[in-house]
């Protein structure tokens, strides 16, 4: 097929209510290729992915040996469910390996294929912990506005997005959600600390409306991805740690993009001292290669949850075992490489160097990161941090730029997103920023700054 061919089919029959066409003027890229960290496109042209796909592909593209697994593990046992009193050593395998390199306290796995039915998932097992401990009146889940745990009716519920609530009736009963702990838009004059202690007394404050006995659990992402790469000031998560522990609310991490190596760290709950009682993994648990999720829990939650007997719940592809072996060899990738320790020590300082730079950039008004997951925020006036008018203007024309320039990065609002393969070197680095430059000096022009 030609790439008019292939743009036509799309535009008849895969998104049926986006028109790519109306949206940017042109079909959609086809994506024909990748390897590395490079895509290609049906012209055989070449786009640096500075998006690892979708925030997962964390090794890169073209990893034989992952190929192999699969193939491998095709050929043993395609497929076999986990639940008729069977399990498989790939399924069993990779649960030891997440126990043991999750914090200590996760004791158990349960197997989905996507963030969104994780998140979906967690719901229910709070909400049966809680009837198991005859506390049935403990139901509300408290979430924050701009998160983003997933597209399912209860994940989307949980997030706090409302564009993606309106149509929909969302949220669910039982799903509220408290401000973001977003410094640089919403801080006024209040320095870090300050803003992280007010960010975490507004779930206090909604625990103590809604009454600590109605409340079930707290979820959020240790780094808010979609919603703009916020990372919050240092005393946040330590302070909602404290108010989970005091009104006995279960606390979610949804490591779904900071989990896998992108902060520097194996999980960003061990950055910020994070002992959640379930964590979400997704994404770069098979650095996308192939779908599929996990649930951590804790050994205190997994405790009362055994006491159910069975858990009327599972999906046909949880465990699967190919996307097991797959993520098997991926983490093996990761730790042999040492492709963390490298964003740790190394990558990750050189990513916020460099993005310091760009802070003498007439539009940039704050660039933030943590390993290989930032930003660079745009802004229409440095000294006051106000937005273009309308919001996201901006951030549209730069990724539009970026990709007619031969480089992948996506706008949330006016916030351009950085989050490439963990095997991008110092090399690669300087190549995203010198195309990066070109994008923003392109925008500025048309925006007439
Ligand atoms: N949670 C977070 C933090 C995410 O970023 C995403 C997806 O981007 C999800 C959950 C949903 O994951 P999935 O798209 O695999 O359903």
């Amino acid at each position: 097929n030609s790439t008019r061919e292939w743009q036509a089919l799309d535009r008849a029959h895969v998104h049926p209510f986006t028109d790519h066409a109306a949206l940017h003027k042109v079909g959609p890229r086809v994506i024909a290729r990748a390897e590395g960290t490079y895509l290609y496109d049906s012209e055989g042209e070449k786009l640096l992915d500075a998006f690892a796909g979708l925030w997962c592909v964390n090794v890169g593209y073209g990893r034989k040996s992952i190929a192999e697994a699969a193939y491998k593990q095709i050929l043993e046992l395609p497929y076999y469910n986990t639940f008729f009193k069977t399990t498989h050593p790939p399924a069993a395998e990779l649960s030891r390996t997440l126990v043991d390199m999750t914090p200590e306290h996760f004791t158990h796995v349960f197997y989905g294929q996507s963030g969104s039915d994780a998140n979906d998932t967690i719901v229910r097992m709070v909400k049966s912990y809680w009837n198991l401990k005859k506390q049935p009146k403990k139901k509300t889940i408290i979430s924050r506005i701009n998160a983003y745990h997933g597209s399912t009716m209860v994940a989307a519920s949980l997030g706090g997005m409302s564009y993606m609530h309106e149509l929909a009736d969302l949220p669910l009963p039982g799903f509220v959600h408290i401000r973001q702990p977003y410094w640089y838009g919403e801080a006024g004059d209040l320095n870090p600390q300050d803003f992280g202690r007010l960010c975490a007394k507004a779930l206090e404050d909604k625990i103590l409306e809604l009454g600590a006995e109605n409340v079930a659990a707290f979820i959020g992402e240790p780094i808010q991805g979609a919603g703009g790469v916020i990372i919050p000031p240092q005393n946040y998560w330590p302070e909602i740690q404290k108010i989970c522990k005091k009104y006995e609310i279960l606390l979610i991490a949804d490591e779904v993009i900071c989990g896998f190596g992108r902060t520097g760290y194996w999980f960003a709950s061990e950055y910020y001292g994070i002992e959640a009682d379930f964590m979400t993994l997704a994404k770069g648990i098979t650095s996308g290669y192939i779908p599929l999720s996990a649930i951590m829990v804790s050994g205190r939650v997994a405790e009362v949850l055994t006491g159910m007997g069975d858990f009327a719940h599972g999906f046909t592809y949880s465990g699967h075992p190919v996307a097991c072996a797959v993520a098997i060899e991926n983490i093996r990738i990761l730790k042999d490489e040492k492709l963390v320790e490298r964003v740790h020590s190394e990558t990750g300082p050189y990513l916020t160097k460099k993005m310091q730079e760009f802070l003498n950039h007439p539009l940039v008004g704050e660039v933030r990161n943590l390993g290989l997951m930032g930003a660079i925020e745009l802004v229409k006036d440095k000294k006051t941090r106000q937005t273009f008018d309308p919001v996201g203007d901006a951030g549209t024309i730069c990724r539009d730029h970026c990709f007619k320039l031969g480089l992948v990065m996506r706008a949330t609002r006016d916030t351009m997103l950085i989050s490439p393969p963990l095997t991008w070197t110092k090399a690669d680095i300087d190549e995203w920023a010198g195309l990066a430059k070109q994008a923003l000096d392109l925008t500025a022009k048309d925006l007439g700054v």
